[in-house]
């Protein structure tokens, strides 16, 4: 359902504790919708990015001591922008109501009448344990729980809170804006009543790649953090809750969890490897070393493309191949019949679904994913006085036609598209890679390995880089690497973009997983 979302209006968005996908629906819709986005500091870049093109970001960032905007100056915007009848979203990390002052930002457009909204939020406090695999209540460990501000100072004599009443009150106490007071807060606890030996994590950049948990306890905690240089913001959970992290951990035990990883592709192919990567905990950075452009001269293509009842066999071996063939029959007022009376034969998986995509089933798939392959099962068809169309890339390998033509056939090899550097890089890909800050820098072709090489003297990177592992996605690939001057160390199992995946993670499996700290 999609709700209206009215001028003069301000919403306040909880925008969850920092994973993009953890803003409600509603907040989304909200932030698509708005005109200005007053954001804080806690708020991600990536959330931001939902904006409408054109919609005023105002930052007003809250660092734990210097105030960019004061909180009376932050109302004041809200009502300012509300009342020149903006649509106005006040976007705030977590839930809006849970220590983000949201409610004196309500009370201040109430007061002046203004209509507003509130979208809550996934709140840290309880999303930030659970990322670290810790439930803040669990049938018979904890059935209550207390969320407390840590800002406070506990040695100050005017402090809000009870310690006597919070040491012994709820089974699970979760402190936010803690870090600090660390020391003070658990010794604090002990003081009051709670054993030294009860259990203690403390969550820095809770759902995010970089997320860590330190576990100790109370007796320990402030030492073990003041050890570790532990940093805001985290969380502080206490309470036996925090023993089921041993088991119930998921988030940081991903295989690929907090890997930094390049992904070079073109740009219109890295959002699926991107994507599984990802979803197995990894930071991801795009940089795409291939733009596709028109060939050199498409004509032969054209003329192939026109005349397909000519042919026995239609070979593809890239989906961009695919795309750009369907693409031109498209133009031409075609569709799939074209290619009724020939056979088809795609490389790998990746290019059958393309084929599947536009209707057409391919004929033969090789099990490897290579040229060879692809020769060796057309062969085996038999393919003397056959007509055989290669529909490609330019600069494509030769062993296809050549051994097609060996054996008899009437080869026509035509380029459909080619590949070039592109213009506009990522600079901060191209920072990390300077910095050999990269984990990983996975290749899913011999072209992307030879435009990387190349973009790295463009950009003045060295290109044999010691520290990261590098992970290609078959034979031919790890062959061009080498030809570079790049050490390989994980070549996929099985020639796919999940394969490759797969075998990084059995790569990193084998090396054991992360341990706290
Ligand atoms: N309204 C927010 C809390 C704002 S106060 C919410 O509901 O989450 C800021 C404090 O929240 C930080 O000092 C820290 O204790 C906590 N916090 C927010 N995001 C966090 C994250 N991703 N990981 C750990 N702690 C976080």
């Amino acid at each position: 359902m999609h709700i209206p979302v009215a001028v003069g209006t301000v919403y306040i968005v909880g925008a969850g504790p920092g994973d993009p996908g953890l803003i409600t629906v509603r907040g989304r819709e909200c932030l698509a919708a708005a005109d200005v986005v007053v954001y804080d500091r806690l708020v991600g870049d990536r959330l931001l990015a939902l904006a409408k093109p054109g919609a005023r970001l105002i930052y007003v960032g809250k660092q734990a001591d210097h105030h960019t905007l004061k909180q009376g100056q932050i109302n004041d915007l809200l009502v300012t922008e509300a009342e020149a009848g903006h649509v106005v979203v006040r976007l705030k990390g977590g839930d809006p109501f849970v220590f983000g002052r949201g409610g004196e930002e309500v009370e201040a457009l109430a007061a002046r009448g203004l209509p507003f909204v509130v979208v809550p939020g996934i709140t840290s406090a309880i999303a930030g344990p659970a990322y670290a695999g810790i439930p803040v209540t669990h049938r018979g460990l904890a059935t209550s729980v207390t969320i407390v501000t840590a800002h406070e100072d506990p040695t100050k004599d005017e402090s809000q809170l009870d310690w006597q009443r919070l040491a012994q009150g709820a089974d699970t106490l979760v402190f936010l804006m803690g870090v600090e007071r660390l020391d003070a807060v658990a010794a604090e606890l002990v003081r009051h009543g709670r054993p030294a030996a009860t259990p203690a994590a403390l969550v820095r950049w809770a759902s995010r790649p970089e997320q860590e948990t330190l576990v100790a306890t109370l007796g320990d905690i402030g030492a073990r953090a003041a050890e570790a240089g532990s940093q805001p913001p985290a969380v502080l959970v206490v309470g036996e809750v925090v023993r089921l992290r041993e088991r119930l951990r998921w988030f940081d035990s991903l295989p690929l969890f907090g890997k930094r990883v390049l992904v070079t592709r073109t740009r219109e192919q890295a959002s699926a490897l991107s994507a599984l990567l990802a979803a197995k905990g990894a930071r991801v950075w795009e940089l795409p070393t291939i733009a596709i452009v028109p060939p050199a001269s498409f004509e032969p293509a054209q003329r192939a493309l026109d005349n397909l009842a000519e042919y026995d066999w239609v070979v593809f071996t890239s989906a961009n191949g695919v795309e750009r063939a369907l693409d031109y029959l498209m133009m031409r007022g075609k569709d799939a019949r074209v290619f009724a009376n020939c056979l088809i034969a795609a490389i790998g998986p990746a290019t059958a679904a393309a084929l599947a995509q536009h209707g057409l089933r391919a004929d033969y798939v090789p099990s490897d994913f290579v040229a060879e392959a692809v020769l060796a099962g057309l062969l085996a068809r038999g393919v003397a006085g056959k007509r055989v169309l290669l529909a490609r890339a330019a600069q494509a390998r030769v062993i296809l036609a050549e051994g097609l033509r060996q054996a008899g056939a009437d080869v026509d090899d035509v380029a459909l598209y080619d590949t070039a550097l592109p213009r506009d890089v990522d600079p901060e890909a191209v920072r990390l890679l300077r910095e050999d800050a990269f984990d990983v820098i996975t290749f899913t072709s011999s072209s992307t390995v030879r435009n990387f090489a190349d973009l790295c003297s463009r950009e003045h990177v060295q290109s044999t880089l010691a520290r990261a592992t590098v992970a290609c996605i078959g034979p031919i690939t790890v062959r061009t690497a080498r030809e570079a001057g790049l050490r390989v160390d994980v070549q996929a199992s099985e020639y796919t973009v999940p394969g490759l995946v797969r075998s990084l993670e059995k790569h990193f499996a084998a090396l054991g997983p992360a341990r706290d700290r």
